[in-house]
């Protein structure tokens, strides 16, 4: 059997770039995906098939308690290619309080800066021009504006979307159909490919055990089991899918942190209904959002989002003639989501019958600052003359993180801050799984940063 340098468990935003570092240094890598393959001419374009074929758990996962969805891409690319592209730094509040928590302490600015740059090289960024902004975004600067709240306009991982020509960007939240949007797959799976890394998707790994100066890694491939070799194993599976391998590995004694600290951004969509037809689905989608100190202080931030029909028809209150009236109006709606920075109090766990299940309720803090955001969006849509609010009760985690935190004290994380697994050397994480806490801050960029300064690491020791 042929052993690998490297073994890449998960495409996505942290996989796809740790196997282009890891492969341009002449390492021979293996980057192992338990989703299928698809490309901007083969992503399924309803979003039914999509949310049914690129998603775990058949579009969505519940926690135990039934108060929070969670969403997670399942093919090659991960959840970049069915994410926003939004690109954001962490602010100082953000790797501070990271710093404090951890103990790591090259979480500063400083210290981040030239991974940041390091991206920012070689992926296309830019901002959607105001002439561009759709009426959904119109209606939140200038609700902003009105109420005197700063706002920001977003900066995305995309090339040319052709808004101009009639592109609705609402689109790619099934894929890219221009390969405009900046995911794994056109970046750092392709270029990581063009330098020799061998890609295997379609399979799912179960567990692994690290033996010595190998790790065997044990999964089915389409039905067959089948298991590979690596020097080194790369867990890039995300926050749930890694804490579901460890834990399946036999790894809880020693690790007593694992699976602790779990977080998501817990995200709640309002609705605003106004007289004229405002489009939200049509062209530019989350061109901008808010940026104003009080609300980063209270502890949420607000989108300028929408979701597709049947998202919207599962977010939308009540039954029968109820709901069709609300729903006949999907054109006339703006919507603003409350993104809420929550306590990492999160367990992700396997049961005996061997099935992922999270265990996540809101904190007071929580439900505090998702009703000052609530509250404060509500006001924001009557300064800008909505003539009906719907507020959306379900809440959904886009953003998964921890279960395998990062620190100084084996006790209390998993992962070292040199990156590797204690006491498990060969074991290397620096993906969503590893974030001691939730910033607040969309978490993307920040994952490929740590993974950039990971691979620099791995490399020189
Ligand atoms: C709809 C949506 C929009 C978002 N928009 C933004 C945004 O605009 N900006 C932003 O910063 N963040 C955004 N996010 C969040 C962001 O995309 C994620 O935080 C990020 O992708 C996590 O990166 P990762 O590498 O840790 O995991 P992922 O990108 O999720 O990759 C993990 C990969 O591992 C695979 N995997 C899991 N388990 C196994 C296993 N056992 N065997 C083999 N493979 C496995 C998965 O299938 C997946 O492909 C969004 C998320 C969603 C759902």
């Amino acid at each position: 059997m042929q052993t690998y340098d490297f073994v890449i468990i998960g495409s996505g935003v942290s996989g796809g770039r740790m196997a282009y570092e890891l492969t341009a240094s002449g390492a021979k890598c293996l980057l192992l995906e338990a989703g299928r393959e698809f490309s901007a001419t083969t992503f399924p374009a309803h979003e039914i098939d999509y949310s049914t074929q690129m998603f775990w758990g058949g579009g969505l996962e519940i926690s135990t308690d039934g108060n929070l969805g969670f969403l997670r891409a399942r093919c090659l690319g991960g959840t970049s290619i069915v994410n926003q592209a939004l690109l954001d730094r962490f602010d100082d509040v953000a790797w501070d309080d990271w710093r404090h928590r951890s103990g790591v302490s090259y979480f500063n600015k400083t210290d981040m800066e030239a991974s940041y740059q390091a991206i920012e090289a070689k992926v296309k960024i830019s901002e959607i021009p105001r002439s561009q902004y759709n009426r959904n975004a119109q209606t939140f600067t200038k609700a902003c504006e009105h109420l005197g709240y700063e706002w920001k306009k977003l900066k995305r991982a995309q090339g040319e979307c052709a808004l101009d020509k009639g592109s609705d960007c609402i689109v790619c939240l099934g894929g890219c159909p221009r390969d405009s949007k900046q995911s794994s797959l056109v970046t750092t799976i392709r270029w990581a490919r063009e330098k020799g890394l061998r890609v295997e998707s379609e399979f799912e790994v179960h567990h692994l055990s690290d033996a010595g100066d190998k790790v065997h890694v044990y999964g089915r491939q389409r039905g067959a089991e089948t298991e590979v070799v690596g020097r080194r194993v790369v867990l890039a599976a995300g926050a749930m899918g890694n804490t579901a391998i460890l834990l399946r590995s036999g790894y809880q004694k020693e690790l007593p942190a694992l699976g602790h600290g779990f977080a998501c951004h817990p995200q709640y969509m309002t609705y605003a209904m106004f007289d004229e037809p405002i489009d939200a689905h049509k062209g530019a989608f989350q061109a901008v959002a808010s940026q104003d100190p009080r609300m980063r202080k209270q502890g949420f931030k607000l989108e300028n989002v929408y979701a597709p029909p049947i998202g919207t028809a599962m977010l939308m209150p009540g039954f029968g003639p109820n709901h069709q009236r609300l729903m006949r109006k999907y054109r006339f709606y703006a919507s603003m989501e409350v993104a809420v920075r929550d306590e990492p109090t999160g367990v992700i766990r396997v049961t005996r019958g061997d099935k992922l299940v999270v265990d996540k309720q809101l904190t007071a803090q929580d439900q505090d600052r998702t009703e000052r955001g609530l509250k404060l969006v509500s006001e924001l849509f009557h300064a800008a003359g909505a003539s009906e609010i719907v507020s959306c009760t379900q809440a959904f985690g886009l953003h998964l993180m921890g279960g395998c935190s990062i620190g100084v004290d084996a006790r209390k994380a998993v992962v070292s801050p040199d990156f590797r697994v204690f006491g498990h050397r060969n074991l290397i994480a620096a993906d969503s799984s590893i974030f001691p806490e939730a910033p607040g801050i969309n978490p993307s960029f920040t994952i490929m940063a740590l993974s950039h300064r990971a691979a620099r690491e791995v490399l020189s020791s």
